[in-house]
């Protein structure tokens, strides 16, 4: 059995989260922590109430690992928190930078792990897994990134961990044409390690990105849609029953997924 708590579980993943733990045989939810909703029922069949301070939560309950999905101005404070109680952290809150979550990891206690995935989708991991390989034979490549509009970053971090993957993968950069005539400012995306990523932030979107390669005389398109938050909810699962075999930081979800769970 492994004992969980859930910060930020009352949003929209963190009751995905709390719903997704509870389902699990070996999986025990011991806390959830939401400021917003300290002291309300969480309801799904559990006693457990939304507490507001999560030090005290964490001293109370003793949880292997602390599953954070909140928002990136808080995220830096609450897994500083658990690693110094040496509680293993499963992060899906994106919009830290990797110096940031190095520097986290550093400050651990007990071989605590610090684990981060910018998308616990499966297929998402496949799209970017498919769109480094692309890369090496198709270097012409642009990433449109498609969220709802209260997500609280652009580009998404799946975007910009393609970006990346991308960047290591190509063995020719090609520049990124017509920067220099737009009309509009942002109309050619942001430019990040030299890979194009346009941004769509529009009600009724859950997340969505697709992978746009150009040669001569073809395209090719990779693309992937979470139409629901659930499709984030094996990965998380997985993410929690690997993260208490490992220590220090671990990023992707690619990571965890040749591996048992
Ligand atoms: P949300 O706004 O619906 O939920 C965030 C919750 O965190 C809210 O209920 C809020 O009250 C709570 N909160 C705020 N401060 C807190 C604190 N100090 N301690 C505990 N709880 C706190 O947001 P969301 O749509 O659920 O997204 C949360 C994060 O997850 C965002 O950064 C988003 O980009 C990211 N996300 C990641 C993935 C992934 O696969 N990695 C997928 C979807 C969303």
């Amino acid at each position: 059995m492994i004992t969980v708590l859930v910060s930020g579980a009352a949003g929209r993943m963190g009751s995905e989260v709390v719903r997704a733990v509870l389902a699990e045989d070996d999986l025990e939810l011991v806390a959830a922590v939401d400021p917003a909703h300290s002291g309300q029922p969480i309801g799904e069949g559990t006693t457990l109430s939304y507490e507001s301070d999560l030090a005290s939560a964490i001293e109370a309950t003793r949880p292997q690992v602390m599953v954070d999905f909140t928002h990136p101005s808080v995220v830096g404070g609450t897994i500083a928190t658990a690693l110094a109680h040496g509680v293993h952290c499963v992060v899906g809150t994106t919009g830290l930078p990797i110096a940031e979550l190095e520097a986290l990891a550093s400050n651990a206690r007990d071989g605590a792990c610090l684990f981060m995935a910018p998308n616990f989708a499966i297929g998402a991991v496949l799209m970017m897994r498919f769109a480094a390989e692309a890369a090496r034979f198709m270097p012409h490549v642009e990433i449109i990134e498609l969220h709802h509009d209260r997500k609280a970053d652009a580009p998404s971090g799946t975007a910009l961990r393609t970006a990346s993957l991308i960047a290591d993968a190509r063995t020719t950069v090609p520049a990124a044409p017509g920067r220099e005539t737009e009309i509009a400012e942002g109309a050619r995306g942001a430019l990040v390690e030299d890979v194009t990523i346009h941004s769509v932030r529009l009600p009724g979107l859950v997340a969505h990105q697709e992978v746009l390669f150009g040669g001569q005389g073809q395209t090719l398109s990779i693309r992937h849609d979470s139409i629901d938050r659930t499709s984030f909810m094996p990965g998380v699962v997985l993410a929690i029953r690997n993260v208490v075999h490992h220590t220090g930081l671990v990023i992707g979800l690619e990571r965890f997924m040749g591996e048992q769970g």
